[in-house]
């Protein structure tokens, strides 16, 4: 299924009470070629407004690190949520509500093929671990997952930033220079 579709289909889905959130057409950001994706949680205010992943206080920190460690969002990573319409409130994902999600996600991981997966928070690392078994495709063996502070805690734990920096910047020149 390409990405178009999958999008498609999730701006006219109804399997969970989420959808009354929908205000306007919901997009992935990123490049789907580039062997890298990060899965947040799920859209906040800003993102249920403007329709794409990260585009509001925590989307602007995670771009400004990255693009301290020469990563272009927009060009060098593909990024995404665990569930694509808004909790009320910023609350945290149900579990049956991530799990009426979820196959948008898998239908997105098999179509981007990524080489890295990288987690932002507990819901989606736990997500990830639950399912990384899951029949992605023949590519399984090459995946990569790496599980890493959302940018959200790092709003309120600075003294964690240099760290996660220096482990993305490895990881991602890795995945870069093909060493897996
Ligand atoms: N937090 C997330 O996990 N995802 C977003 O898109 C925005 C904030
Ligand atoms: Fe559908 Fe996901 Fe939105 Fe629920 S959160 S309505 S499952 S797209």
């Amino acid at each position: 299924m390409s990405l178009d579709k999958i999008y498609e289909d999730i701006n006219v889905c109804s399997k969970c009470e989420l959808c009354k959130n929908r205000i306007t057409q919901y997009h992935y950001r990123g490049n789907p070629n580039s062997g890298i994706i990060f899965i947040g949680e799920a859209p906040g205010e800003d993102e249920q407004i403007k329709g794409y992943p990260f585009v509001g206080r925590c989307g602007k920190l995670l771009d400004r690190l990255l693009f301290e460690i020469g990563i272009d969002v927009d060009k060098h990573i593909y990024i995404t949520n665990i569930v694509k319409c808004r909790p009320p409130n910023n609350r945290a994902p149900l579990q049956h509500e991530i799990l009426a999600c979820e196959i948008y996600l898998i239908e997105e991981i098999r179509e981007i093929k990524p080489r890295l997966i990288i987690t932002l928070g507990r819901t989606s690392g736990y997500w990830w671990n639950k399912n990384k078994d899951f029949d992605f495709g023949v590519y399984y063996q090459e995946k990569r997952w790496l599980p890493m502070y959302h940018p959200s805690y790092l709003l309120r734990r600075k003294d964690l930033i240099p760290e996660w920096k220096k482990t993305m910047m490895k990881v991602v020149s890795a995945v870069n220079d093909s060493e897996f």
